[in-house]
């Protein structure tokens, strides 16, 4: 039988109603048989999320102050859960211990690992289903990095004995048993892990959008979704700030091979984002996958005649960069010029060092800084196979009246970057748009 691996996230549990939502959603289909939960997250837009609420009564605790309403505004929020839920279930008896700790010193990973702890057990109460308490099962290393190995045996075995299980995201334990969170938004990391751990056939992250969008929404209204992604593709969209899921949550998917579909909990009938290393027989592949960008590049102009006799050039242009901390995102070249753009926030604290050092060892012809760009990627692994893309691409921009900067087409022939002027950034995205969703 398949075994499907769910993660729902905060906002898929922020309320009784949308607890029975999950509970439709796991009747729906009985290869759903683990659940990795996140905490309680907002109810709207105005609300705390509980993983706020507990870092905040850490911070109480620590400054000596009264922690005790913060606590208490806790439990009022898995009070109504469980009361919502008509079931019984002993808050006292699972705060106490959190209350205990607060008061003896507390441990700030800990303090912020009881939202999903809680919830967890919560939601194992409901369903009649195994509470796994992650602090056994998902191990850190001393130094705060996840132990891969002791960790797929030891929740492995677990979930191998388990017919259906509820865990909690977002933490593990180290060796001596001390809590241990990843960072925030974690509990992706989480439901990845376990979902390898046990071999799922599926990896489902359900949330409160119905996948990842074909650009960004806040600069073109309700853009469609990507019904498909490769693990390429979603990292080039990731890196330039496109963001469905917790970075950390691809690599132990990737590396078994399951596959990751999207889901939106408030709209279960739509089909939502699958990232796979191949597409279904029978998708029909884009040219186009997505489109991302940022703001805030500079780039560096060097141009010297001759430059591409003189060996090792290259090398020593971007060892001052590296020198000083700073990493070059792209590094188009022509004959005698090669620009490198870098991020505007790792550059300019260092900007009169680097141009004094670049004058001194390269003796450039010309060097210039341009600030202020913008870079958009243009990405789909379906380009490769199609004709005229790249004019396109620049097509569209040309229309949308923006002037580009610089085009880079990595090597990989999966995306086209292109550079604008920041102020251009977001018609030269609208521009794309409308050519290739
Ligand atoms: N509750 C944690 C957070 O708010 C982890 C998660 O939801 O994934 O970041």
């Amino acid at each position: 039988m398949k075994t499907i691996v769910v993660k729902f996230g905060g906002s898929s549990l922020a309320s009784a109603a949308q607890f029975r939502k999950v509970g439709d959603i796991l009747r729906a289909d009985p290869a759903r048989r683990f659940l990795v939960v996140s905490a309680p997250g907002k109810r709207d837009s105005g609300d705390t999320k509980v993983t706020d609420m507990l870092y905040r009564c850490y911070d109480l605790a620590v400054a000596g102050e009264d922690f005790v309403p913060a606590l208490e505004a806790i439990r009022a929020r898995y009070g109504e859960i469980a009361e919502g839920l008509g079931i019984k279930f002993d808050l006292d008896g699972a705060l106490a211990p959190i209350a205990e700790h607060l008061r003896k010193g507390p441990q700030r990973d800990y303090m912020a690992s009881r939202g999903e702890y809680l919830n967890a057990r919560l939601m194992a109460a409901w369903l009649g289903w195994t509470f796994l308490d992650s602090a056994e099962y998902i191990r850190f290393h001393a130094d705060g990095t996840l132990d891969p190995d002791t960790t797929y045996k030891l929740l492995g075995a677990a979930m191998a004995q388990t017919e259906k299980a509820v865990i909690p995201g977002f933490y593990g334990a180290d060796e001596t048993g001390r809590v241990v969170t990843f960072s925030r938004g974690g509990s992706d990391v989480s439901g990845a892990i376990a979902a390898r751990a046990v071999k799922a056939d599926l990896y489902e992250n359900w949330t409160d959008v119905s996948g990842m969008l074909f650009t960004d929404p806040r600069i073109v209204p309700n853009p469609s979704y990507i019904p498909f992604i490769n693990y390429r593709e979603l990292r080039e969209l990731s890196y330039m700030g496109a963001s469905v899921l917790h970075e950390d949550a691809v690599f132990p998917a990737r590396r078994a091979g399951i596959p990751i579909n999207i889901r939106n909990t408030n709209r279960p009938e739509d089909p939502g984002t699958l990232i796979a290393a191949q597409a279904p027989a029978g998708t029909v592949i884009p040219p186009v996958t997505g489109i991302a960008g940022r703001k805030g590049f500079d780039t560096v102009l060097v141009e010297k005649s001759m430059m591409n006799s003189e060996v090792g050039f290259t090398a020593r242009l971007l060892d001052i960069f590296a020198a000083h901390g700073v990493p070059f995102e792209h590094c188009p070249t022509g004959i005698d010029t090669m620009s490198v753009v870098v991020s505007a926030d790792a550059f300019r604290p260092h900007r009169e060092e680097i141009l004094a050092a670049l004058e001194a060892d390269l003796k450039p012809d010309l060097l210039k800084v341009e600030e202020g760009l913008a870079m958009i990627a243009v990405v789909g692994c379906g380009m490769v196979a199609n004709k005229g893309i790249a004019a396109r691409i620049l097509g569209a921009v040309t229309a949308a009246g923006v002037n580009i900067r610089m085009i880079d087409q990595g090597s990989s022939e999966l995306n086209i970057i292109i550079g604008v002027r920041e102020e251009d950034y977001e018609t030269a995205i609208r521009g794309l748009y409308k050519e290739f969703h």
